[in-house]
Parts: C-alpha cells; sequence; structure tokens
C-alpha cells in the first residue's frame, strides 16, 4: 500500500487534518502552484458545533458532514487520500500514516484534539464521549436504546439506571446537550413512550468549577444555568467526577449518582504523533508554535488550529480552542507560505475574536459578541444565524433549515431510529 501520488516539479504541501483549519487552508491553496495532499481519517469534514444534535435525534449526520472529494472535484494537482497519520519524521520531511510514508515540502499539522479522560480506564471504557459523528451516533443508539430496557425493566434500581443521564462537563458542548435532552424529555418522551414515567427520566450536568460556561461572560454562565434550572436539569457544580464504577458515577466528596449513560464532555487533550520531538509539545500535549505558526527548530513544518498553542500579547496561555481560531490561522498560513515561496517576509498571527455564542434550548442561548452581551430569544436568533452560515453545502444548509423549522413547529423530528451495523449489533 502506498499513497500512489505523483512526483511533480510543484513543490508539496501536505496537510493532516480536513477539519476547520485543515479545510481553510487547503481551500486557500487551491489552484496556487503547489501539489496539495489531504490526509484525513475520514473521508468527510464534520461541522462539530450541531453534533450534538445529531446525538439526540435532531439531524442526520449527513447534514452536518460533507464528503471531501466533493469539495475537491475539479482542483488541479490536489490529492486526498483517507489514512491515519501516525509519525512525523521532520528530520527526512515525511509522515508515516496508514497507508504508507509520504514526503513532503511543507506539512501543516491540523489535527485537532481527541477526548480527555484524565487516565481514567472506566471512563474511557464506558462513558460516552462526543467528538465525531460516529461517537453522535452511538450517543443516539445507547439514549434511545436506554428509553427502550427502561420500558421493559422489571428492576427498579435497573430502570432508575437507564433513565438517569449524566453529562460531565460543563462548557458549551455540556450546556447545549443538556438543553436539548431536556427538551426530549418534555416534548418526545410524552408522545414516543406514554407508558414510560417521564419524571423518572432525571438530567445532570456537572461541572468541577463554580460556574458553567467557564470562557464565557458572567451574564452568559449565570443565564445559562437559569434556563437549565427551569428546564429542569440538575446543575451540579463544583462537584469533580472520580470514577465510574459498576453504573455508579462517584465523585469526589463521596457522594454517588446511578446511571448507565455517562456523557463525558469534559475536556480535550491534542492529538499526539510519534517520532515528532516531545520537548514541542506543551500544555494538553498541544504544539508550541511562533506567531508564524511554524514549529520550532524547523523551517518547513507548521501546526494550526486545536492542534498548536500560540501565545500573542491578549492570550499569553494560548488561543481558545474554538473554529475562529483554526480559520483565521489556516487563512494566513496558506498566504505566508506563498510569501515565503517568494521570499517575502510572512504576517504575524493576530486572532480577532468574533465573539462566543451557546444555545440551551428554543428561544434560549447565550451571545458575547464584543461589547454586546445578550441572553434569550435575539441570542438564539444569532446562534441559529451564525450556525445555518457556516454549514458547508447548500443542501446541507437546506436539510438543517428545514430540520430546525420542522421541529420548531411541531415539538418533533422524526429520526429517533436505532441503528447498529449487523457486525456491531452481533
Ligand atoms: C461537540 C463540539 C462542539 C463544538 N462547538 C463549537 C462551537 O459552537 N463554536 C466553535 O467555535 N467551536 C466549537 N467547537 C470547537 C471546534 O470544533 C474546534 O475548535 C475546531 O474543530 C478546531 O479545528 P481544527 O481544524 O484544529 O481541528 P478539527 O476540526 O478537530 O479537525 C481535525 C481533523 O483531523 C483529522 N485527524 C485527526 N487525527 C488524524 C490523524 N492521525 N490522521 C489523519 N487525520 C486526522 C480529523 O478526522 C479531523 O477531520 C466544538 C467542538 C466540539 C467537539
Amino acid at each position: 500500500m502506498s499513497f500512489n501520488i505523483p512526483k511533480t516539479e510543484k513543490k508539496r504541501v501536505v496537510i493532516v487534518g480536513g477539519g476547520f483549519g485543515g479545510l481553510k487552508l487547503a481551500n486557500k491553496l487551491k489552484n496556487s502552484g503547489f501539489q496539495v495532499v489531504l490526509v484525513d481519517k475520514n473521508n468527510y469534514h464534520q461541522f462539530l458545533p450541531l453534533i450534538y444534535q445529531v446525538a439526540s435525534a435532531g439531524l442526520e449526520p449527513s447534514s452536518i458532514s460533507f464528503p471531501f472529494r466533493k469539495i475537491f472535484q475539479k482542483w488541479e494537482d490536489f490529492y486526498f487520500r483517507m489514512a491515519e497519520v501516525n509519525a512525523i519524521v521532520a528530520e527526512e520531511n515525511m509522515i508515516e500514516a496508514s497507508i504508507g510514508d509520504l514526503y513532503y515540502d511543507y506539512l501543516i499539522i491540523a489535527a485537532g484534539t481527541v477526548t480527555n479522560y484524565f487516565g481514567n480506564k472506566n471512563i474511557e471504557n464506558a462513558a460516552l464521549p462526543m467528538k465525531t459523528v460516529t461517537e453522535a451516533l452511538l450517543m443516539r443508539n445507547v439514549l434511545l436504546s436506554n428509553f427502550e430496557k427502561a420500558l421493559t425493566s422489571d428492576c427498579p434500581e435497573e430502570k432508575q439506571a437507564l433513565l438517569n443521564i449524566v453529562i460531565v462537563g460543563g462548557g458549551a458542548t455540556g450546556v447545549e446537550i443538556s438543553g436539548v435532552l431536556s427538551e426530549m424529555k418534555r416534548f418526545i418522551l410524552p408522545k414516543d413512550y406514554p407508558d414510560l414515567d417521564r419524571k423518572q427520566m432525571n438530567i445532570y450536568l456537572v461541572e468541577a468549577s463554580s460556574k458553567l460556561l467557564g470562557v464565557m461572560s458572567a451574564n452568559a454562565s449565570a443565564s445559562a444555568e437559569k434556563f437549565l434550572k427551569d428546564m429542569g436539569v440538575n446543575v451540579l457544580l463544583n462537584k469533580k467526577v472520580e470514577n465510574y464504577e459498576n453504573d455508579k458515577v462517584i465523585f469526589d466528596d463521596g457522594s454517588v449518582l446511578l446511571t448507565k449513560t455517562l456523557i463525558w464532555v469534559s475536556g480535550v487533550t491534542a492529538t499526539t504523533f510519534d517520532k515528532l520531538d516531545p520537548a514541542l509539545l506543551t500544555r494538553g500535549r498541544r504544539i508550541q508554535v511562533n506567531e508564524y505558526n511554524k514549529l520550532e527548530g524547523s523551517d518547513n513544518i507548521f501546526a494550526i488550529g486545536d492542534i498548536c498553542l500560540q501565545t500573542e500579547e491578549n492570550y499569553p496561555n494560548g488561543h481558545p480552542q474554538v473554529a475562529q481560531v483554526a480559520i483565521q490561522q489556516g487563512e494566513l498560513l496558506a498566504d505566508n507560505i506563498l510569501k515565503i515561496e517568494k521570499g517575502q517576509t510572512p504576517v504575524a498571527f493576530h486572532y480577532r475574536d468574533l465573539g462566543s455564542l451557546a444555545t440551551v434550548g428554543r428561544n434560549r442561548a447565550v451571545a458575547d459578541i464584543k461589547k454586546i452581551r445578550t441572553q434569550g430569544w435575539i441570542a438564539w436568533m444569532i446562534w441559529l444565524i451564525i450556525h445555518l452560515r457556516s454549514i458547508l453545502g447548500v443542501r446541507n444548509k437546506l436539510v438543517v433549515l428545514i430540520n430546525w423549522v420542522w421541529n420548531y413547529i411541531t415539538y418533533d423530528q422524526s429520526l429517533r431510529l436505532i441503528l447498529f451495523t449487523q457486525k456491531k449489533k452481533r
């Protein structure tokens, strides 16, 4: 097996990861005189901000995923390869991947992050993460299967464990999944499962610090907490999960919560590669880069997005791990590589913060945009418009819009299918 990419006169730019950063960079290098190779372990780009809606059966995975090959049709000297990159051999200008080795002139590492279980194997084996579309589908299957099992269970303790949902991590993802599950409890459960006592379904959102949405304003945090409490979510602050055993979440204060559905959205750690100098890794295993996103000691390896740590005056501890940072870094780096090739001076990166948003439920969201702080319906409308605009592909935009409108009018969607492949089910 090998990459099977022809060697031409053109210099080769290899991009590892087609997420927000890698895709933006690839787009900017379209027909730029380089040979561009994008390597991703999936054959599609995923729009992570909406995967919680896939997990809660509100959207189909295909409406937030976009096949790379469709994006790159008709691009000149552009190659996509579906492969997992395992190692980076900087001294030889080479990557090692599941399909073979590949030489590069420029390497851009844009492989994002993975879920951080903080070394707890019990949690890693049992918890449901939410970092990819496939994980969201697994969560949808587990949630719906647990409702089915709860209906037929004769053991009160097992029934309660099936109906308790514990979400760990009070960032935007935790807040969003808690909100949508509480709407499922209110609007879907009574219709789909009339013989199941919905009062028995408990949603717990656990956060180790003293507030939700730690990176947002105090107003946004307080409003999100109030919205969730009004919606019946049990918000547990200053509570740290220590372990998960025998369907029990065990906290550091000794208290325990029974559940068969532990959703783990409590943190991420950067994707790592063998043979890359470990001295380059900093907090959260992020790769330290300079103001041009270049790795220390290298002339032709760069890292962008969640996987890198870059500091500037306003961000002494690095930028937040959000889509806009990855997009802006990808955009600038493409220009900088062209500049470097022409012998011009590259431009240093400065992050333009466009604001933060989180939605809690219908008509309820929080938004911090520059000096504007708003909560409720206006924030919700802003959230809807921004997310709809950002989804790739006209078809996907339309499908998502139709789903949202339908859901808003009927308080329902009809995507609650439990779909296992035969092999998985066995
Ligand atoms: C559930 C969720 C919700 C979020 N919501 C928001 C939001 O509302 N707003 C916001 O700004 N940010 C949000 N984020 C954060 C945002 O998605 C990230 O900051 C952004 O995706 C980072 O972009 P990236 O290009 O660095 O990496 P990613 O977008 O994560 O892309 C990494 C790519 O690399 C590929 N890859 C990984 N490892 C390898 C390998 N070894 N070999 C080959 N390919 C590999 C992956 O398949 C993926 O395509 C959310 C994140 C999550 C998980």
